[in-house]
């Protein structure tokens, strides 16, 4: 296995605000930032592989009309136009979509020469869907270009038949050199994944919305009834929180990264 050959750099591309409770129910209901936090990963062999993109201005435009309105209105948006600045001059090889919300392919139209890395199932769920029904799915139509770019990865779920990091957890070897892993984290969207790389004799986990925050996920404290509502399948969301859970808890080589908590980074 190799370690340490990745490198890591992480924006926080802006934030939206919700109350605490919501990500984490043992929080009060008191209001906290929701960062939309990307990393951008330097591949050995590979390049530069952009994890989500957060926001974007492109989000405001695609939200300016009914009923993509109700979707700013709901998670009022603040981008950091600077930081979107700083990340757009970047090159990026691959953006891996971790799933399809707005929060997380917002600046996808900023990368226009990158390829992408999704689930194929993620995919086909939302694409085509218009109004009501992609609001419904947290899916904003014109934040995704029209064409999928020339040599993307688009993944099967069968393709996920490794176990690199827990048995808990199927992956596949993204890029045949055992650098970076992408593993499913059903629940959330359908077709979510999140991505594991090493750091020296850590495990790097970004969990995407696999947990809102890393307290939450330390603690056993998973959101209230209303962060869970917004979930695609409940059950599904509480198995794969728990099992992230009792892996942080049982295994001090795991460190774990959400898209939307404040927590410090240890590894850069
Ligand atoms: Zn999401």
């Amino acid at each position: 296995m190799r370690s340490g050959g990745v490198k890591v750099k992480t924006y926080n591309i802006g934030y939206c605000q919700q109350f605490a409770k919501i990500a984490c129910k043992a929080k009060p209901f008191k209001k906290i930032k929701f960062w939309a936090r990307t990393l951008l990963l330097d591949i050995p062999e590979v390049g530069a592989v952009l994890i989500d993109t957060g926001y974007s201005q492109h989000f405001f435009k695609a939200t300016k009309k009914f009923p993509y309105r109700i979707y700013r209105m709901i998670t009022p948006v603040k981008l950091d136009n600077q930081m979107e600045k700083t990340l757009k001059k970047e090159k990026v090889d691959y953006v891996l979509l971790t799933h399809f919300h707005p929060d997380h392919i917002g600046g996808l139209k900023n990368f226009p020469e990158s390829k992408w890395i999704f689930l194929s199932d993620g995919l086909k769920n939302v694409r085509g869907l218009k109004g009501f029904k992609a609001l419904r799915k947290g899916f904003i139509p014109d934040l995704l270009p029209e064409q999928v770019p020339v040599g993307s990865i688009g993944l099967e779920s069968s393709q996920f038949d490794e176990f690199p990091f827990s048995k808990e957890f199927p992956a596949v070897d993204l890029f045949g050199n055992q650098t970076l892993f992408a593993f499913e984290l059903p629940g959330h969207a359908l077709g979510q994944i999140g991505v594991a790389f090493q750091k020296g004799m850590k495990w790097i986990l970004y969990v995407a919305d696999g947990g809102w925050c890393l307290e939450g996920i330390r603690d056993g404290s998973p959101p209230n009834f209303l962060g869970l509502l917004v979930q695609h399948d409940r059950k599904q969301y509480l198995e794969t929180f728990w099992k992230l859970h009792h892996l942080l808890k049982n295994d001090k080589s795991i460190e774990i990264i959400t898209t939307h908590g404040n927590e410090e980074l240890s590894y850069e």
